[in-house]
């Protein structure tokens, strides 16, 4: 067992991230492809409804939102030269993706066997995702070389990067990952406040913090939720009989 650099819980052995941040991370790589659609259309002009009571504009309307220009603007690929910066700063979806695609193709072994049979371990020189260069390549891509990418130091800068490149998208395209209300109490303090992610791979306690595997959860609501269920028809019955 290590730590995880993130959230300081149990990581598996040689792993710098636990599996729930390794889930988050995964979760993010994807919703950035699947917000790419909103982005787009908030570089359409504001056509949104006038401000009540005004009777026009102080200012012209920007022509487009120029937070979701500065996400999905070309840029150039980034080397990480600095991976223990904070900032993801502007720098724009693609060129973040792929300068960190290029980052891991760098420092992953490649094995190869020379033409004496000999087999060698070398550095890969680059990153090239066979479904072409755009976004969505990057981000399956990578998504395909993260169970080597929580093995690395760097990992932790990954996280949190593409963390705050989400929050940024967030900003812009106002949405947020869903949540479900889960209606079995919680099995460590009895709170009815279980709450499910769709971007975490654990069901948590918003009361104490107690957290359980999807399955662990559907065992515990197996046991328990038969007996609420019971204590909830005797209650109803005597308050028919009371009533
Ligand atoms: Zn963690
Ligand atoms: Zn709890």
């Amino acid at each position: 067992m290590s730590t995880c650099t993130v959230c300081q819980t149990d990581a598996p052995a040689d792993a710098y991230l636990c599996d729930g941040c390794t889930y988050r991370l995964r979760v993010r790589l994807r919703q950035v492809v699947a917000t790419l659609p909103l982005l787009r259309a908030a570089l359409r002009p504001d056509t949104g409804p006038a401000q009540r009571g005004g009777s026009g504009r102080a200012h012209s309307p920007l022509p487009v939102d120029v937070r979701a220009l500065d996400l999905l603007g070309p840029g150039h690929p980034v080397p990480i030269e600095d991976p223990h910066g904070d900032q993801t700063g502007g720098i724009p979806i693609g060129p973040l993706l792929a300068g960190w695609a290029r980052y891991l193709a760098a420092d992953y072994p490649a094995v190869w066997t020379d033409r004496y049979g000999t087999v060698r371990i070398d550095r890969c020189t680059d990153a090239r995702p066979r479904t072409g260069t755009g976004i969505p390549a990057w981000s399956a891509w990578l998504q395909a070389y993260l169970p080597y990418a929580v093995t690395r130091p760097w990992a932790e800068e990954f996280y949190h990067q593409v963390a705050d490149l989400v929050a940024r998208i967030e900003r812009v395209t106002h949405t947020r990952p869903r949540r479900t209300a889960k209606d079995a109490p919680c099995p460590g303090c009895g709170a009815f406040a279980l709450v499910e992610r769709e971007d975490e791979l654990h069901i948590h306690c918003e009361a104490c913090g107690h957290r359980l595997t999807p399955e662990a959860y559907t065992a515990h609501r197996g046991e328990v939720m038969p007996a609420l269920a019971a204590l909830a028809l005797r209650i109803a019955a005597g308050q028919h009989r009371a009533a």
